[in-house]
């Protein structure tokens, strides 16, 4: 436990992330939270079970905007932010009326994700994202059932049907929003060319990423 103060919103790069939750339906083997004890370069993700309302988040955005303008607005903390759907939606819609103000309401929004939301929430969340979400990236991972299994390690009832969940998530992503990406993080033994193709072919551009160990992007 550290005492540092709990960051709801971070920056990377050129972006402000937003971490809303740290619950998550899968335990992926690439996961950095444990192994970076919460830890995202300098900010404690730690949210220690108090999630944010969507008001405190747009209130710390319009501070960030005022100390230094962001170029994307991102939902990605340590945890998988559809597990908070109605808030993250109600974040985007309070930028999007212009409620968030120096923030501009036209501002990009991404949402990064492990694509399970239709399942946990039980119902086509991803058209309710039209119009707010311009991005969203989703960590497939695998053209393979049964490995994407072992890399995601989704917890129950999710497990099953998990793989076939998230590709119809992306396809109706891919149908609904401006962009949607299927990423891979590299390492695990996957066939990439498989990989690709399954993405093209549910409508995502495919995006292979290196490990976080190494420090680099998400
Ligand atoms: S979806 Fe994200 S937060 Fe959840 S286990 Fe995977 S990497 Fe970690």
């Amino acid at each position: 436990m550290t005492d540092k103060k709990i960051s709801v919103v971070y920056r990377y790069k050129d972006g402000l992330y937003v971490n809303l939750t740290n619950r998550c339906p899968t335990a992926c083997v690439f996961c950095i939270k444990n192994a970076w004890a919460m830890d995202y370069h300098g900010n404690n993700l730690n949210l220690a079970g108090a999630e944010p309302a969507p008001s405190e988040v747009i209130s710390l955005a319009k501070a960030e905007w005022a100390a230094a303008p962001f170029s994307e607005f991102v939902f990605c903390g340590y945890g998988e932010p559809t597990m908070r759907l109605e808030a993250m939606l109600s974040c985007a819609r309070l930028i999007r009326n212009g409620r968030a103000e120096p923030v501009p309401a036209n501002i990009r929004i991404r949402l990064n994700t492990n694509g399970l939301a239709c399942a946990v929430w039980g119902r086509d969340v991803v058209s309710e994202m039209k119009g707010l979400i311009d991005s969203v990236h989703v960590s497939l991972n695998t053209a393979d059932p049964v490995q994407w299994a072992a890399i995601m390690r989704p917890m129950e009832p999710w497990a099953a049907n998990g793989f076939e969940t998230v590709k119809d998530f992306i396809r109706r992503a891919a149908n609904c929003l401006p962009e949607t990406f299927a990423t891979a993080v590299e390492g695990n033994e996957v066939d990439m060319d498989k990989f690709r193709a399954l993405a093209a072919e549910l409508g995502a551009t495919p995006r292979v990423r290196p490990r976080l160990e190494a420090g680099e992007e998400r």
